[in-house]
């Protein structure tokens, strides 16, 4: 069967359209639009491609976006006292520290100090625990871009569905699995313990969801896809000077009934959620 491609630019454009209107009407209400402030500590070459488009697409939505730079040799608890102070900052709505941060510093440890009413990443254990209950509005954006575009399948029922999540980082596999669980869809993670015991092919051949966020060029075999499975790829590798996800597509995406395409897919999609994110903080904010 061949897939229909599954691309973010189209949900990630209704996305845009409903955050820009939001932010119309919120500046009529407040007098003031959403703020966005990226944290970067260091020079980084990826990153700054990053800040870049960001930086754009803030702007272009209508949310403040500033950069603030913090010295690569900057101590632990300075970096600490940086974020406080946009902590404390009423006219910041929202939080990014850029990624990675130099080698002294604990990035885990820092995320945990940014505000969790700011934290539009979704990363602090507060966001995280309300992910638990089924209560977050602050979504992790790549595990909530995953879920934007199984709801943009219109003759999708996710009820009782059963998917298999490769991958269990605290960014995507391990929310994705619990905003699959809040739909009721019966899931399975795997990771490099599945992936080591030689069984992945065994729970991806049953899945009618596959999504996979490892990093691994060509991880998962078409063959393995089951006939009219949905398979959302979220790796990101550079091969041969190009970018090509975690799943063997040619082979895949003639078992598959939707795929998502690399790049295409999931990456347009997660900055947009990453805004709806300023804005949903915004909100909070405004109604404390
Ligand atoms: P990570 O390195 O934190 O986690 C990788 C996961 O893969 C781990 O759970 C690990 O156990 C598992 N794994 C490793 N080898 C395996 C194997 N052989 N079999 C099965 N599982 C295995 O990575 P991450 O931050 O979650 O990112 C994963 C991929 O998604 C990367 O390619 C990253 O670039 C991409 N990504 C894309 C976006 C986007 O917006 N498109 C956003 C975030 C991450």
């Amino acid at each position: 069967m061949p897939a229909k491609l599954l691309e973010g630019k189209s949900v990630a454009l209704k996305i845009k359209e409903n955050i820009k209107l939001e932010i119309e009407a919120l500046k009529n209400k407040y007098g003031v639009c959403p703020k966005l402030v990226s944290v970067q500590a260091g020079e980084n070459s990826a990153s700054e491609i990053y800040i870049k488009s960001q930086e754009k697409i803030a702007k272009d939505l209508g949310i403040n976006y500033e950069l603030k730079k913090l010295d690569a040799g900057i101590k632990q608890d300075e970096f600490i006292k940086a974020i406080d102070a946009l902590n404390r900052d009423k006219s910041v709505n929202g939080i990014i520290i850029q990624m990675p941060l130099p080698q002294h510093i604990d990035a885990k440890i820092i995320s945990r100090y940014v505000s969790p009413l700011k934290d539009i990443e979704a990363v602090h254990p507060q966001n995280m625990g309300e992910l638990v209950f089924g209560k977050a509005k602050i979504l992790p954006c790549t595990a909530a871009a995953c879920m934007e575009l199984l709801n943009s399948i219109e003759s999708l029922e996710l009820y009782g569905k059963e998917a298999v999540v490769v991958g269990h980082s605290e960014i995507v596999g391990k929310p994705l699995a619990l905003l699959l669980l809040n739909k009721f869809v019966t899931t399975t993670v795997c990771h490099i313990a599945t992936g080591q015991r030689g069984t992945l092919p065994d729970f991806i051949k049953k899945a009618e969801i596959v999504i996979v966020a490892v990093g691994k060029a060509g991880l998962v075999k078409g063959d393995w896809i089951k006939e009219g499975a949905i398979v959302i790829d979220v790796g990101i590798n550079r091969v041969e000077g190009k970018i090509a996800g975690d799943v063997e597509f040619d082979k895949a995406a003639e078992k598959a009934s939707y795929i998502t395409p690399v790049p295409g897919g999931i990456g347009p999609l997660t900055v947009a959620i990453l805004m709806r994110n300023v804005v949903e903080a915004f909100k909070q904010q405004q109604a404390k």
